[in-house]
């Protein structure tokens, strides 16, 4: 039997990069999966669901959708997010608001519609994707890493909060990662392949992190081995937040 048969998995943003990755894994093994997305083109087994994470009507038909067609729910994995560059000086109130919409808001209303069917679960578990920009400072992020930093802190809220419920809830906090989020920024760039190289460069491995390993980190957290593991910020970023190597 696979590690994850019998356990029902929602994914957020679940049609592209480090979802697509998530959701294609667990189904790989066992899970039932379905992906909450404003993309439903997701191929089978996979179940394309629409949703629109900042909008809380559209968030609590899609966790009813899911529930209905899985039978139950096990794993959700609040992915969905977007990005932001800048200083703070550079992104009006409007954009504050709806990027923290996505990124925050978002988390709060996918868990806050599935908590009801997560205690009936015996394997609960919430991860959750959070970003190196949580810990470390990086040039032109200020609202993005501002989300980041408030998805961790909300993990380790929901983690004590949900204990007593037997909801393990953690996140990843992934480096630079190859995925059509960073192929847009790249292609947006002057000069994209010496923006490529400087990304690069930035991770001590000097190469960027890969969705499937990313997935790989939050399957872990997502599934019954990862049993004892509650309240945890596991980095998936080639050494950045911790190893400084001699270039
Ligand atoms: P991606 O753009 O490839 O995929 C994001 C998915 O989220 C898309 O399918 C998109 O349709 C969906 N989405 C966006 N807004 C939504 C909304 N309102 N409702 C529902 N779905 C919505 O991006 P990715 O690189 O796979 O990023 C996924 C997560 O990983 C994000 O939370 C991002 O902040 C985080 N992350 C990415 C990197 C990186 O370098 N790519 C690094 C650290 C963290």
């Amino acid at each position: 039997m696979s590690e994850f048969t019998g356990l029902r998995a929602v994914v957020t943003g679940g049609a592209s990069g480090i979802g697509l990755a998530t959701a294609t894994l667990l189904a790989e093994r066992g899970a039932t999966v379905a992906c909450l997305d404003l993309d439903t083109t997701v191929e089978k087994p996979l179940l394309g669901i629409r949703c629109d994470v900042t909008d809380d009507t559209s968030v609590r038909d899609a966790v009813s959708a899911a529930v209905a067609a899985l039978g139950g729910l096990d794993i959700v994995v609040n992915n969905a997010g977007i990005g932001a560059q800048g200083t703070v000086e550079d992104n009006d109130d409007a954009e504050w608001a709806r990027v923290f919409d996505v990124n925050v808001h978002g988390i709060v209303r996918v868990t806050r519609a599935a908590l009801p069917h997560l205690r009936s679960s015996q394997h609960a578990a919430v991860v959750n994707t959070c970003s190196i920009a949580a810990t470390m400072g990086l040039p032109q992020r200020a609202l993005y890493s501002a989300t980041k930093g408030a998805v961790q802190s909300l993990t380790y809220a929901m983690a004590v909060d949900h204990l007593a419920d037997g909801i393990r809830v953690n996140c990843v906090n992934p480096g630079t990662a190859d995925t059509p989020w960073i192929g847009r920024l790249l292609a947006s760039a002057d000069d994209p392949a010496a923006e490529r190289a400087s990304l690069e460069a930035r991770q001590p491995s000097g190469r960027l992190v890969t969705a499937t390993e990313i997935a790989g980190a939050i399957a872990y957290l997502a599934g019954p081995r990862a049993s004892a593991t509650t309240g945890v910020a596991l980095p998936v970023d080639c050494g950045m937040q911790t190893l400084r190597p001699r270039r």
